[in-house]
């Protein structure tokens, strides 16, 4: 009932004024971050102001051991990693602390504060919330940092509001706008340049071997391929560089990566972590299930593609490279798992690239971009919508698609999931 009048309530107000100069009914959201390196934490400050809209709750998933002293206006209650926010009528902030360090499970750190700058991914300093708010209201979110005396910089992949005190937050896919991707603050340098309509961005600590410029120049041909395979780049690519203890490989997220600074951006094997990771962070394909292969596979065989045709791999590197993947995937039978290992993955990417050219060979014009394009939206890929995507592309079910490689698991085998 109450949800019902606030609605009635939000329709008013959005028929009394002309929408063209009051846009959407909206809400406010502040993000503050401040970081505390002696402490290891950012102390963090999620401020709404309601606007024309209103917000009753907010609930997050917050993990007791990495956040703490969570204290807010309203009503905050708290039970095991389950936070419920109630702001007051006039608006308010939840405040909390966020402990930085984590590493992974092969020794390097994913997310590190020392004395002298932070990498940490923006999804976990403000966890994923569910939010009941009037229906049919939007979040207008900023994003802003203090930061400790010293630090020069900070980077995201939000561009900056146009007074440039702050990040502006968006999220396409969510009515609650809430920062995700990689963050970098610090004595840190940033090398930035617009390339096909993209501000490209490279950030590392100040004093390490961080390859701005040679990422820069590879992006500048690179990404309008990336752009002509799969369609809009979005508006901001942000890529976080940094050497030891950091984890020694590439880490993908929403319009960023993490790449660690010791990585070469052509691989002996003639693969490219860079366009690799550029791959997920784009399209954002993930494997359904046990399709793991499906986003590994792609953004593996793309990092071999996208660098042939921006012409910095030869035709006779290209086909040297495929000869690895050949060896490389030796015995392997099943490409469904949960992770798929990099033995897999080489066999994924032999299985795409006989794809393409089917799917080439099939209809005039018709590739595997067209597959990739159709899979954007839907996030979430299963072999079932590979299959579909494939077929709308040629015309026909894929051969390719049937190999007893990428078959159901049989019948007697443990159902997983
Ligand atoms: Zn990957």
């Amino acid at each position: 009932l109450l949800r019902r009048a606030l609605a009635l309530a939000a329709i008013a107000i959005a028929a009394a004024v002309p929408a063209a100069a009051a846009g959407r009914i909206h809400y406010d959201v502040d993000y503050h971050v401040e970081f505390l390196p002696r402490e290891g934490q950012a102390a963090v400050t999620i401020a709404i102001d309601p606007h024309d809209a209103h917000v009753t709750r907010i609930r997050l998933r917050m993990d007791p051991g990495r956040y703490s002293e969570v204290r807010g206006d309203g009503r905050v209650t708290r039970s095991g990693d389950r936070v419920s926010w109630e702001p007051p009528d006039a608006g308010g902030a939840l405040h909390y602390r966020y402990r930085i360090d984590h590493r992974r499970r092969k020794g390097g750190y994913d997310a590190r504060i020392d004395a002298r700058w932070v990498i940490v991914r923006g999804d976990d300093l403000v966890p994923a919330a569910a939010v009941t708010a009037t229906q049919g209201t939007d979040s207008r979110a900023r994003l802003r940092f203090t930061l400790p005396k010293g630090w020069s910089n900070v980077d995201t992949p939000y561009r900056l509001a146009r007074d440039a005190h702050a990040f502006v937050v968006t999220d396409p896919q969510h009515r609650f706008d809430r920062p995700v991707g990689w963050i970098v603050a610090g004595d840190v340098g940033t090398r930035r340049e617009a390339i096909a309509g993209c501000e490209f961005s490279v950030a590392g600590p100040k004093g390490e071997r961080v390859r701005r410029n040679d990422m820069i120049a590879f992006a500048n041909v690179t990404l309008p391929h990336v752009q002509r395979a799969f369609g809009k780049l979005p508006p901001k690519l942000l890529v976080v560089s940094a050497g030891d203890p950091m984890w020694r490989g590439g880490l993908s997220g929403p319009r960023s990566l993490f790449l660690h600074a010791a990585r070469p951006l052509v691989s002996e094997n003639g693969t490219s972590s860079l366009v690799h990771e550029l791959f997920h962070a784009v399209t954002r394909i993930r494997g359904a299930g046990d399709d793991d292969w499906i986003a590994e596979g792609l953004a593996e065989y793309y990092s071999i593609e996208l660098t042939r045709r921006a012409g910095l791999l030869s035709a006779s590197r290209y086909e040297k490279t495929l000869a690895w993947m050949q060896k490389h995937a030796h015995g392997v039978e099943h490409l469904r798992a949960r992770h798929s290992s990099g033995r897999n993955t080489a066999r994924a990417v032999l299985l795409f690239h006989e794809l393409d050219r089917e799917i080439q060979g099939r209809r005039e014009g018709a590739s595997l971009d067209d597959v990739v394009r159709a899979l954007i939206p839907v996030r979430e890929v299963s072999l079932a919508d590979l299959r579909a995507a494939a077929q709308r592309a040629s015309g026909a079910p894929s051969k390719v698609l049937a190999s007893p490689l990428v078959a159901e698991p049989a019948a007697s085998a443990p159902v997983r999931k």
